[in-house]
Parts: structure tokens; C-alpha cells; sequence
């Protein structure tokens, strides 16, 4: 099977390569001439999707792509669909986690969690989710150099206290919400885990 991916994250797509590597499957990188996809929904599973369906429909081969976001308990679980632009429409990493940590100034419940949701669109239009999560605390000083996003003010309670930015790749990829979700993904594509296609969506 050939499987066109969603995400011009070149960091991202080699993540996806390294999961997918003994499945046998021909990943193709996005097409230059599929645009911006804007992302309407409200869920992480039907933005993923709508991202899929583009690239399935721009292709005609089966699409993958994946929507992450950070719920924090205190925030009614925000930033949630809207982690990328939390602080504007052209927010940075860094505006993002600084309104982040200004929302939770004088807040004593620092509980979130990240869930990654991948879909998969099939190459007669066939859909399915999976998803990933990893349980935390937003911290209030950014620590490490690793990682992107809000990695620095993120302790996973799996990590002995170090955030997910003070972490190596694989020491992140073996705990997180992508690495979940890929190795979801990995084993309903190799028939072991959901029932390939057919599968309902998880979560
Ligand atoms: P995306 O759906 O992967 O583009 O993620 C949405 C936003 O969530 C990104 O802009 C990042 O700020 C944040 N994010 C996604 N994955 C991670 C992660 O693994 N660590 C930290 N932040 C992340």
C-alpha cells in the first residue's frame, strides 16, 4: 500500500517513517501543490480528518495525517484544538507558552495532558482514528532544549520531574502522545490491534 502524508513537518513525517518501517507500506511526502488546509472543527479528530480527506481527495491514494493538543484541567481544557494558535493566529512557541503560563499565574492545579489523534483515510475513502495521551504537569519555569511547543514547561509524571523538552527524542517518542498514537497506528496496520480499515474511530 502507498500512504500519502498530511504533514510538511519534515521532524514529524520522520517519526512516521520510523514507526511504519517493518510494515512495508510506501509512505509519499505531501504534494507541493496541495495548499494550506484550513482546520474548522472543534475536535482534534475531525480536524485530522479533514486534513486526511484533502490529501486523499488531491492524491487518490490513502492519507495519513495527525492533530495534537494540549488540555489543561485548570483552563476547562484549554488550549486544546487551538494549542497552535493559542496566542494568534501567527503565534510562536514561545507567545504561546507565555499566555499559557500566564493564564495559570496563582493557579495551584497544574494537571494537563497531550492527546495526539491520527487518521487515516483509506484508498476507497475508508476512515479511521487512533489516538495517543500522555498525563502531566505545566510547570512554571521553562526547562531544556529538546522538543518544540510547550515541551518545556511540560512534565510528563513519567520522567522523574525532567520536562518533555529535557528529554532525548527517544526517551520522549517512548512515553508521549505521538508515540502512542503511532504505535496504535503500527499495529492496526499490521492487523494486530484495530481491525485495519474497518475500525471505529478510538477516543
Ligand atoms: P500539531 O497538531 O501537531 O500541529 O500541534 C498543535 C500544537 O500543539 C503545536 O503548535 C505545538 O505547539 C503543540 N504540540 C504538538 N505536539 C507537541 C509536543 O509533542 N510537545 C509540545 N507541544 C506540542
Amino acid at each position: 500500500m502507498r500512504l500519502v502524508l498530511a504533514t510538511a513537518n519534515p521532524h514529524k513525517a520522520e517519526e512516521i517513517r520510523a514507526a511504519l518501517a517493518d510494515t512495508g507500506i510506501e509512505l509519499e511526502a505531501r504534494p507541493a501543490e496541495v495548499g494550506e488546509i484550513a482546520e474548522t472543527e472543534d475536535t482534534l479528530e475531525g480536524n485530522a480528518l479533514i486534513k486526511a480527506r484533502s490529501l486523499w481527495r488531491a492524491t487518490g491514494l490513502a492519507a495519513l495525517a495527525d492533530d495534537t493538543g494540549l488540555f489543561v484541567d485548570a483552563l476547562g481544557g484549554e488550549p486544546g484544538v487551538l494549542s497552535a494558535r493559542y496566542a494568534g493566529a501567527d503565534a510562536s512557541d514561545a507567545d504561546n507558552v507565555a499566555k499559557l503560563l500566564s493564564r495559570l499565574h496563582g493557579v495551584s492545579d497544574r494537571r494537563a495532558r497531550f492527546r495526539t489523534v491520527i487518521a487515516l483515510v483509506g484508498p476507497a475513502g475508508e476512515e479511521m482514528c487512533v489516538s495517543g495521551e500522555l498525563e502531566g504537569v505545566i510547570v512554571d519555569d521553562p526547562r531544556g532544549s529538546h522538543g518544540f511547543g510547550y515541551d518545556p514547561v511540560f512534565v510528563p509524571g513519567e520522567s522523574g520531574g525532567r520536562t518533555l523538552a529535557e528529554l532525548s527524542l527517544e526517551e520522549k517518542t517512548a512515553v508521549s502522545h505521538r508515540g502512542r498514537a503511532l504505535r496504535a497506528l503500527h499495529d492496526a496496520l499490521s492487523g494486530r490491534g484495530a481491525q485495519g480499515f474497518e475500525a471505529p474511530p478510538v477516543g
